[in-house]
């Protein structure tokens, strides 16, 4: 068994382990990030499609992301604003139809409802402290309400059932039966308003990394370079007031620190010795893991847009949700992404890869015709199925988890600290966060050291 010693041991190179590191080796301590992939980045991965790069996991920033906004800037790297020009179409079970901005044109009954829906979640959501959820003054009832719950007993049309349920499968990848309003209304605060979180141009998919996203994980990894020890999966810890050894297969770590930015349900599948406490036991196997399929399908040219289209779909009633332009920003080749989100992924991650092309491609052709049925290439991934993901695009809570466990999430256990998307503050479940969360936590490390 090698051992090895380092002051910090950071585990998990995606933004926020190598965000941590970076701090920290800034700040002169000796530190060390393990890996278990052999590659780092996390739930940023970059594919290749007719020879760019394309995002395969996290892909968007937008205004008020500052920390990743920053970042970018700092590492040398770009941003190009999402393609939105053009019409966007809304597939409403099969009959499509084109309309511009955020929300498809639907009948005035729905819209207005829509629109009071969206100010209401605002308006609750002003009175959470996403650092906090369980002291907001309702929060026992929300908690207690799932955001199905919430949306039968506020909405009236179908249509605006149908939309808002899609708007909760596009942002927490779940099913609105699964996730605490607590946590929908908290979620919602971190990233501004619920708007901020929905919107393309000035929301957060507003823009996209040149290179794309896992170029700002691989710039980091470089400037920390033997620091950054990759396929080295962290199996058991075993920790006391005063030090921490992480256990991987053929090597030990002993530091003074640890700071954990893997995803919840994969941190409560670690062996910890002793046991974690009742409530972070209890938090890591009550945070469940959204589920996403994302495809994308390339093409010689993006030959919607001269058809006055922006590549942007919204469909109720398909298996695929969302649709947007992916191409990379000389626009070749011309890229589709498709989203599966939620029950549709289950069932979309069930299929064999052939079986999953084919609809994927089937669905493209309905909407845009038979150029779209003849790509050039295509990639899939199935974010549940990735060992080392478990699922995406982040971890949500169910009813009860917020003010049964909800101090676990951030709450130093010992020598152990936590991070990742799922612990910010803001921008909670986002690229942004996730580099927030590691900062924050090497600040505190940097303190107690
Ligand atoms: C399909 C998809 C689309 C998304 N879209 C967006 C978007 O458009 N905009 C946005 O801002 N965010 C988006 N996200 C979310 C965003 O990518 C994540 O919030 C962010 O990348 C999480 O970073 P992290 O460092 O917290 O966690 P991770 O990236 O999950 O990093 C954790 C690291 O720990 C490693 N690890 C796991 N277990 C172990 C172990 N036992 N030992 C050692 N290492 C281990 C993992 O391999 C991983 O590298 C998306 C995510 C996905 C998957």
């Amino acid at each position: 068994m090698e051992r090895l010693e380092a002051e910090v041991v950071v585990v998990g190179a995606g933004l926020a382990g190598l965000s941590a590191a970076r701090v920290l080796a800034g700040e002169g301590v000796d530190v060390t990030v393990v890996e278990a992939r052999d590659r780092v980045g996390g739930r940023t991965e970059n594919g290749v499609l007719g020879g760019e790069p394309v995002e395969l996991g996290g892909q968007w920033v937008g205004p008020g992301q500052d920390e990743v906004l920053g970042l970018i800037e700092e590492l040398g790297l770009e941003t190009f604003p999402t393609w939105t020009a053009g019409e966007n179409l809304f597939d409403l079970n099969g009959s499509i139809r084109r309309y511009r901005g955020t929300i498809p044109k639907v009948n005035p009954v729905a819209l207005a409802e829509i629109g009071i829906a969206l100010k209401r979640i605002d308006r609750l959501s002003r009175h959470m402290d996403p650092a906090a959820p369980w002291t907001a003054k309702k929060a026992l009832k929300w908690d207690s309400t799932t955001v199905a719950d919430w949306i039968s007993g506020t909405v009236l049309t179908g249509t605006a059932r149908d939309l808002i349920r899609l708007a909760v499968h596009a942002v927490w990848a779940a099913e609105p039966e699964e996730i605490s309003m607590l946590h929908f209304l908290a979620y919602a605060r971190s990233g501004g308003s619920i708007e901020s979180l929905l919107d393309t141009e000035g929301g957060a998919q507003d823009a996209r990394i040149v290179g794309g996203s896992q170029a700002i994980s691989d710039r980091m990894a470089e400037e920390l370079g033997e620091r950054v020890r990759t396929g080295t999966p962290i199996s058991a810890v075993e920790w006391d007031g005063d030090a921490v050894t992480l256990e991987a297969a053929g090597t030990s770590f002993r530091a003074r620190r640890a700071i954990v930015t893997i995803p919840p349900v994969l941190a409560g599948r670690i062996e910890w010795r002793p046991a974690m406490p009742e409530s972070r036991a209890g938090l890591t196997a009550s945070m469940l893991p959204g589920r996403v399929v994302k495809a994308m399908a390339s093409y010689e040219s993006p030959f919607w847009r001269d058809e006055g289209l922006s590549g942007s779909v919204t469909s109720v009633g398909s298996p695929v949700t969302m649709v947007f332009d992916n191409s990379p920003p000389g626009g070749t080749p011309g890229v589709l992404v498709s989203f599966f989100e939620a029950g549709a992924a289950d069932l979309a991650g069930a299929m064999t890869d052939s079986e999953r092309r084919e609809l994927v491609i089937g669905n493209l052709t309905r909407l845009f015709g038979e150029r779209a049925g003849r790509p050039t290439g295509y990639i899939d991934r199935c974010w549940a199925e990735e060992a080392y993901s478990a699922g995406c695009y982040g971890a949500f809570m169910p009813p009860g988890a917020w003010t049964r466990w909800g101090r676990a999430l951030s709450e130093p256990v010992g020598p152990i600290h936590w991070a990742g998307a799922e612990v910010a503050t803001r921008w909670t479940g986002y690229m942004d966060g996730a580099i927030r969360s590691g900062r924050k936590a090497a600040g505190e490390v940097v303190a107690s050291l």
